[in-house]
């Protein structure tokens, strides 16, 4: 059997139109001789009526706390109405589909409700279905524990549904069907010229994805690698090829060990997080006041990020809605502090970064052309970051990208 797994998004299931264009690349994949599983998420975005952020705002409107528990089974509402339609959809054009929640295709979770992890897949069911000739639609983004209840994977878990899948299936490839025809060297709602990449390494789009690239979620490119099954990003809507994400560099043969002559990959960004700057000039043991207050964060739940130690201050950034609890916790401590919120977090991603000498000094004068201050900054062997005031993101990435002839 030829598995392919094909996941669609909220904005690929969104109406009756799309559904049919849906449709008609499973379809498409049937007469090519495949065995496809369709992942589907939730319908729409936010404020449509059958979107998981309308079901949220539903309840969290009335009440300021929901059980994590009974809120999981909420959140699995949404797909479980989509898979629905999408079956039905299938069954107009003659494909025989059935459709299985997270649990019925046996994905089974820890018991991390709201960002559950997968531990394991058990795909009898849905091989047996799919050796009937049937097309196996399966809800994303959820899950089941060993103990029976219903659990959900957090942000973009759809994507990691798809690429579990994939890999418990050993399928050909794991195409993630969207409203852009690819990975793109930028968010192209922020740049009006980013471009398309065809070809890229896993390692790059799981940087650029942890950075912000919300085109892909990073757990799910980490799954797909684990087993090298090839992950495509493709658009519904349109013929285009899109990307495929591999774990070879683009444009070298295999067994050569020559690297891309591609310096930078793209571009990702990630608004609202404030930056808080302790000052610890005067605490007389340094390193044990460093320890308190990372402790302090670690305690409250509150993952921190950009981290920076020096002698007189700590630096590191929170998302905008945990400042206050992680500024209420340092001042409890005795703390002087200083906090700035509405910040954002550009990076800079490329495998070639690190031997390129002279990547730090574009990106400087290219920020400093259009006049956006660096709060911040640090660098790994693939990555740059800077951390810049939100109301100048877009010039920062536009600028960057420019700069780099990222470009058409
Ligand atoms: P879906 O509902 O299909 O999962 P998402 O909204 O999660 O769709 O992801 C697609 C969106 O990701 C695009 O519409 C685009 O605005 C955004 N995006 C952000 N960064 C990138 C990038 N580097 N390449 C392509 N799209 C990106
Ligand atoms: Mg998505």
């Amino acid at each position: 059997m030829r598995i392919l797994v094909q996941k669609f998004g909220g904005t690929s299931v969104a109406n009756p139109e799309r559904r049919a264009q849906v449709a008609a690349k499973v379809s498409e994949a049937v007469s090519q001789g495949y065995s496809p599983v369709v992942v589907v998420s939730a319908i729409g975005r936010s404020g449509d009526p059958y979107a998981t952020d309308t079901f949220i705002k539903m309840v969290s409107s009335i009440y300021s706390e929901v059980p994590k528990r009974e809120m999981d089974l909420l959140m699995s509402c949404g797909e479980i109405i989509s898979g629905t339609v999408m079956v039905s959809t299938l069954q107009s054009l003659g494909l025989e589909a059935v459709l299985f929640t997270g649990g019925q295709a046996g994905i089974i979770t820890n018991n991390s409700f709201g960002d559950a992890k997968i531990i394991r897949i058990e795909p009898q069911k849905i091989l047996e279905q799919l050796e009937e000739g049937k097309v196996v639609v399966v809800t994303g983004f959820q899950g089941i524990t060993e103990d029976g209840q219903i659990t959900t994977l957090g942000r973009g878990g759809s994507d990691t549904t798809a690429s579990a899948i994939g890999v418990a299936l050993n399928a050909e490839a794991i195409d993630i069907y969207t409203d852009v025809e690819g990975i793109m060297t930028a968010d192209p709602r922020i740049v009006e010229d980013a471009k398309i990449l065809d070809v890229v390494t896993y390692n790059d789009i799981c940087h650029l994805a942890h950075q912000g690239a919300k085109v892909i979620h990073p757990r799910a490119v980490e799954i797909a690698m684990q087993k090298n099954i090839p992950l495509r990003v493709k658009c519904t809507f349109t013929d285009a090829p899109g990307t495929l994400v591999t774990n070879m560099q683009p444009n070298v043969a295999e067994g050569s060990d020559a690297i891309s002559d591609r310096i930078i990959t793209g571009i990702a960004h990630t608004p609202n997080v404030t930056q808080i700057k302790v000052c610890i000039n005067n605490e007389e043991n340094k390193t044990q006041a460093v320890k308190k207050i990372f402790k302090g964060m670690a305690l409250a739940d509150i993952s921190v990020d950009f981290i920076s130690v020096q002698p007189e201050n700590v630096l590191y950034t929170v998302r905008d809605e945990l400042a206050n609890k992680a500024v209420n916790i340092l001042k409890n401590m005795g703390f002087e502090l200083e906090a700035l919120s509405s910040c954002a977090k550009v990076a800079l991603v490329g495998g070639g970064i690190a031997d390129v000498p002279g990547v730090m000094a574009n990106m400087v004068e290219a920020l400093a052309e259009s006049s956006v201050e660096v709060l911040q900054s640090a660098d790994s062997h693939t990555t740059i970051w800077v951390l810049v005031r939100k109301d100048q993101m877009v010039s920062a990435v536009q600028s960057l990208h420019k700069k780099f002839q990222l470009g058409k």
